[in-house]
């Protein structure tokens, strides 16, 4: 039996992963479950699912949430804050840990899991794209274990090697191959885009997500964090990580080898799969996904993506090859751009330019601590914010 911490339970991947744990009672227990603000939602999964601790953003939540729980008898102890889901990461009663909190607002607690050894189950690409070498220099050093989520990175890993350890030349590997649904508008007259709405941003054609990751699935800054992701996940340098656009997300990523192999995983597009995946590995649970009708999808389609369409891409391509602390400040940038978006502040085509103009201002530098980190962090999403009236 393991115990589950679900950071960020009320989430499109947190109810996801909390449908797979319901399907295995006798593998899995929940110790912990955390969400920013839903109350409610947060409430109806203790009830179904018992854990130890609750976590939730701000004091007058975690009334709220108490109260619900002693009406119902349940004995959930409950807490919040950031430093409380640094602890339920961490705590001894728990084994794996599911990050899947948005943004950069799920670093401190993934390190924390990394720091206690726990297994991660990575859902938030973005607190590895920021962190980087200091998140994958701290799973090493306290022998905890990462496990990608991301169903690309998670397709990848089931492609490679069994022995694969993080060198490409030593499993025989030409390049990644990270397919691309290409989101809403990979057909859309690109002078059109401008007057997109959040609501039209958000409304992906694949997969059903939370409001940020499906903004930047129409920007394509998604397959951006990505590339970054897998180069720190695979060790593999930017010009061995190629993006293919495949609208259907049949295939959801395949691996090269030098040989002239080339290895796909294949599904239907539902997190459950890659979260099951993980879960049990190196075993195999059902996930409660369909099995895939190839004979009923007949052919699949690729095209090489158009970067004048999806500047975003770009831009991360540019950050990780430029190293240190930019992917940060793109990580940065971006956040505080998509919720300008989402809260109609900017129109859609501002997105990559608010980026571009923090990426130019702003000097890059090492990421030597966590502290300095967040710093960058701080200073990235100011200059963000003072580039969103420009
Ligand atoms: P979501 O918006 O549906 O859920 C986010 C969760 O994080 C919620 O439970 C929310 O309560 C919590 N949260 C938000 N802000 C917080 C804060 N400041 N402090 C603490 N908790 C906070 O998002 P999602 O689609 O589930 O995505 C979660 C992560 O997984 C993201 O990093 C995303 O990129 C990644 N991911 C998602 C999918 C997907 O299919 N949804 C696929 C691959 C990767
Ligand atoms: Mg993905």
């Amino acid at each position: 039996m393991q115990a589950i911490s679900v950071l960020g339970s009320t989430g499109s991947i947190g109810v996801s992963t909390l449908d797979v744990v319901g399907r295995h009672p006798e593998r899995y227990r929940v110790y912990a479950l955390t969400a920013h603000s839903r109350v409610d939602e947060l409430a109806a999964q203790c009830l179904r699912f018992d854990p130890q601790v609750a976590v939730v953003g701000t004091a007058e939540a975690a009334a709220r949430l108490q109260q619900k729980l002693r009406a119902q008898g349940l004995r959930t102890e409950v807490a919040y804050g950031p430093q409380a889901l640094c602890d339920v990461a961490g705590a001894a009663g728990c084994d794996m840990v599911m990050a899947a909190i948005v943004g950069a607002a799920g670093l401190a607690s993934t390190l924390a899991a990394a720091r206690a050894g726990k297994k991660i189950l990575l859902a938030n690409k973005e607190a590895l794209v920021m962190s980087g070498q200091l998140l994958i220099d701290t799973v090493a050093e306290h022998k905890a274990t990462l496990l990608p989520i991301d169903s690309e990175h998670n397709a990848i890993f089931q492609c490679l090697p069994h022995d694969f350890r993080r060198s490409l030349d030593d499993g025989g590997i030409a390049k990644i191959l990270l397919t691309a649904s290409g989101g809403p508008f990979l057909k859309r007259a690109v002078e059109t885009l401008d007057s997109v709405t959040p609501d039209e941003a958000v409304a992906h054609p694949k997969w059903v997500m939370g409001r940020k990751i499906s903004v930047d699935s129409a920007t394509m800054m998604n397959k951006g964090l990505e590339v970054i992701e897998a180069h720190w996940l695979f060790g593999a340098p930017a010009d061995r990580i190629e993006v293919m656009i495949h609208p259907q997300s049949v295939i959801h990523s395949m691996v090269s080898y030098i040989d002239g192999s080339v290895l796909a995983q294949l599904g239907n597009p539902d997190m459950r799969t890659p979260i099951a995946n993980a879960m049990a590995y190196p075993e195999r649970i059902a996930s409660g996904v369909a099995q895939l009708d190839l004979a009923q999808i007949g052919q699949l389609f690729f095209e090489r993506p158009d970067l004048a369409r999806f500047p975003c891409l770009k831009l991360a391509y540019d950050a990780l090859h430029a190293g240190g602390s930019s992917a940060a400040i793109l990580n940065a940038a971006n956040e505080v751009a998509v919720e300008a978006f989402l809260n109609q502040e900017i129109g859609f085509r501002m997105i990559d330019q608010v980026i571009a103009r923090v990426m130019d201002k702003l000097p890059h530098g090492p990421v030597t601590d966590i502290d300095a980190l967040i710093e960058q962090d701080k200073i990235a999403r100011s200059v963000a914010q003072s580039c969103l009236t420009l």
